[in-house]
């Protein structure tokens, strides 16, 4: 017998769960892309898709592509071989965009903040205060580094390149974020922002977003990176419907962007939507910390204000972190994420680490029955835990308990 015959939940940091509307909404013949309702509902759809990112004041541009697109899009429009800048890791994917620049030819200097804590302003604005002579172009980072779970401060980043009054551009890695944690481009002074459509956005994997300033627009004149499929002039200010994505469109990744920026900014409102992310988290959080009590279950970051609330990251005894994932996975129906950069793949500590996503089209019952079915899995498999973890995670859901910004959130106008 096993109790995986039902409808499974993968709850792994991406892709996440499609809704069915969304798979619905693509489900149709090919269409014209000469004329017609495609071409009106990609203009029509720009708007919405600044909204997600605050950046009604900026530009958006859509690639055909997966996050490492978005990455080589947003280091192509703005910065030549050679260029300095200036990477702030706090993980893998803060490592990986690195690899990308220096591919490119970038000159990188990365600050690592290692694997348990978000970037620290005061390491960033001194750094940039010996930069005296504005070699640095640009400043980067993940908003949520998806492996260690580590959810930088944007705002007090921004605060730190100013209190430096570096001229520097501020880029960020948003692709597990957008759609997920509370995000604005024009008002904490983000350059370049960059999502990918299978995390927050709901979609299959297939397209890469990259929202920008003007700050950053003008400086792509000088970008010597910049190649004909990747510059976002022409997307951003197509003449026709062929150039906004350099050739064919993705035609029915559109259609079901059109549904989830219709449940993301009309229905939900984008305030909602980072309220029930960040008390989804609470209720994770809560569980882990009732099972820490009583075992070896940890948190990856220990400083709950700088934990993503997109995806969790916690950690067993090896190999008991393997072993609960496939429980979870063969007895349940869930499916549980690797730990990702925290250990080498054939090292036994590797078996320790696993993530538990509560990204995208994620509600209550998803996320508790989640808990619950690791609960039994600690149970079934004898790993030592504490006690209380479901009680923990309804209280951190009760309304009582809610964090004030879910209270207070109205969708937007
Ligand atoms: C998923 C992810 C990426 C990589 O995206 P791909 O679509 O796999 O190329 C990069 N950065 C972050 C923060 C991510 O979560």
């Amino acid at each position: 017998m096993s109790l995986r015959h039902g409808r499974s939940y993968h709850a792994i940091p991406g892709p996440s769960v499609v809704p069915d509307r969304v798979l619905r909404a693509m489900h149709r013949e090919a269409p014209n892309i000469y004329e017609g309702a495609l071409l009106e509902m990609t203009d029509a759809m720009i708007p919405d898709l600044k909204r997600v990112a605050g950046a009604e004041g900026g530009h958006v541009a859509i690639y055909i592509g997966n996050g490492h697109a978005g990455w080589e899009a947003a280091n192509a429009n703005v910065l030549s071989r050679g260029d300095k800048v200036l990477l702030l890791a706090t993980g893998r994917f803060g490592h990986g965009w690195a690899a990308s620049l220096a591919g490119m030819g970038v000159d990188v200097e990365i600050m690592d903040f290692g694997r348990h804590s978000p970037a620290d302003p005061a390491r960033l604005s001194e750094r940039l205060a010996r930069d005296r002579g504005h070699a640095l172009r640009a400043v980067l980072c993940t908003h949520v580094d998806t492996a260690t779970t580590a959810r930088n401060d944007l705002p007090a980043l921004r605060a730190a390149i100013d209190a430096a009054g570096h001229p520097a551009l501020f880029m960020v890695d948003g692709i597990a974020a957008m759609g997920c944690e509370e995000f604005h481009l024009d008002a904490w002074g983000v350059d370049v922002a960059v999502a990918a459509s299978q995390k927050g956005l709901m979609l299959p994997p297939g397209l890469a977003f990259v929202w920008f300033s003007d700050k950053a627009r003008a400086q792509g004149g000088r970008a010597d990176l910049r190649t004909p499929y990747w510059n976002w002039e022409p997307r951003v200010a197509p003449e026709f419907f062929y150039q906004y994505f350099c050739g064919t469109a993705p035609t029915h990744h559109l259609f079901g962007l059109r549904e989830s920026l219709d449940m993301l900014v009309h229905e939900e409102g984008m305030a909602s939507v980072w309220a029930r992310h960040a008390t989804l988290a609470r209720a994770v959080w809560a569980a882990a910390e009732a099972w820490g009590r009583g075992g070896a279950m940890a948190l990856n970051i220990a400083d709950p204000s700088a934990r993503a609330h997109a995806v969790t990251a916690l950690r067993l005894t090896a190999p008991d972190g393997t072993r609960l994932r496939r429980w979870c996975d063969d007895e349940a129906g869930v499916t549980l994420g690797i730990g990702l950069g925290m250990a080498e793949p054939n090292d036994e500590a590797w078996h320790g680490f696993f993530r538990l996503a509560h990204m995208g089209h994620v509600n209550a019952h998803m996320t508790l029955g989640a808990l619950a079915v690791m609960d039994a899995g600690l149970k079934a498999l004898s790993i030592p835990h504490g006690d209380g973890a479901l009680e923990a995670a309804t209280r951190a859901l009760s309304a009582a308990e809610a964090p004030a910004a879910a209270r207070m959130a109205a969708p937007a106008a």
